[in-house]
């Protein structure tokens, strides 16, 4: 039997909602209805340099705006809102414990500027200095110590990340349902951290062990994620976990087609940050838009219908979404449309 559809929507709460990610909430809102599935809301705040008070408020309310509730939290289907990584931190210390005691990770205790220094070596001889398990080999075989020896650094308060050791030699087929199967071979990837000294996760671990335990069955996000999908088919394959569907969503565009849209070209072009306008000081306001217009919009982004139909409830939405029609290649912005946005339907 198939199990029951489950998405996430999993911001970090840093600020304003960029339209990308309104949009990846939405196309992951759509699918779960379309399945009769769930979608969760998880909020990634496991960087505590990164972190904006009030943000995460400002993405349960946009989401609200929108129109896109989501299901159960922690602990109390249906009420009780969001799930928090930063509540989380135990579950993911022992998920890194695990990965160490099957030799899928290990401790590292390199300095920053040993880091750098490796790195400039390379580029000097104009090679890209990959940071992995087999690399730090050649590079000083004493970087690899013993478990009795790790130990006692890190009991005398040595600073120490956990990090992924990428296996050598091995050809991956990525699937993405979006961009179809992607060739990688794993000697390029570097052995990423996992774990931060100060006891919290990285994005990665936290993403594919929450995925993991959430039941999440597809992985619908932006397309700059892109470039963590073989880590994290590899993270799912060190635990002996079945791997979701993973499909990535198009960039959005600049109106010139060239680049990546950013929160900067809203200011400059005349467009709010979507769908509230926020900023630290002042909180939320509503930014003079109708949401079915918006929500409408944002479909259009990425995701054609097959018809002529431009205009769409958010019903309509949910019997036309399929993740078949996400185009590959970016979305264009176009400010003219926005221009809909004052118009109720
Ligand atoms: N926290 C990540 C973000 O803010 C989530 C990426 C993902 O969906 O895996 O984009």
């Amino acid at each position: 039997m198939t199990p029951k559809v489950r998405v996430r929507f999993a911001p970090s709460p840093t600020g304003p909602l960029h339209i990308g990610g309104v949009r990846t909430a939405l196309f992951n809102y759509l699918f779960a209805q379309k399945h009769g599935g769930d979608f969760i809301l998880r909020i990634e705040d496991t960087d505590q340099n990164r972190y904006v008070q009030g943000a995460e408020d400002y993405i349960v309310k946009s989401l609200a705006w929108c129109g896109i509730p989501f299901d159960e939290g922690p602990g109390n289907p249906g009420e009780s809102g969001p799930y928090r990584q930063s509540e989380r931190k135990d579950v993911y210390q022992q998920y890194a414990s695990t990965l160490i005691d099957k030799g899928e990770a290990y401790y590292a205790f390199d300095t920053p500027d040993e880091l750098d220094a490796h790195r400039k070596q390379h580029e000097s001889k104009g090679k890209t200095f990959i940071y992995n398990w087999h690399n730090r080999l050649k590079l000083n075989n004493s970087l690899n110590l013993s478990k009795e020896a790790t130990q006692i650094k890190i009991a005398s308060g040595h600073p120490f990340v956990i990090r992924f050791k990428s296996p050598q030699d091995q050809k991956m087929q990525l699937k993405d349902m979006v961009r179809g199967n992607i060739d990688i071979d794993t000697n390029v990837l570097d052995d990423k951290i996992l774990f931060k000294g100060d006891g919290m996760p990285t994005y990665h671990l936290a993403n594919v062990v929450d995925d993991h335990l959430m039941g999440i069955t597809h992985v619908i996000r932006g397309e700059e994620w892109l470039p963590s999908l073989a880590l994290h088919h590899l993270l799912y394959d060190a635990f002996g976990w079945d791997r979701p569907k993973f499909a990535h969503l198009p960039l959005i565009m600049k109106p010139t087609g060239k680049g990546k849209l950013s929160k900067r070209d809203g200011e400059k072009g005349g467009f709010p940050v979507f769908p509230l306008a926020w900023n630290e000081a002042q909180g939320y306001r509503e930014a003079g838009y109708f949401p079915e217009a918006v929500v409408n919009f944002l479909a259009m982004l990425g995701w054609n219908p097959g018809t002529e139909q431009e205009l769409f409830s958010l019903d309509e939405l949910v019997q036309s979404f399929s993740l078949e029609r996400v185009n590959k290649s970016g979305a264009r912005f176009d400010p003219e449309k926005t221009k809909w946005y004052n118009h109720h339907w």
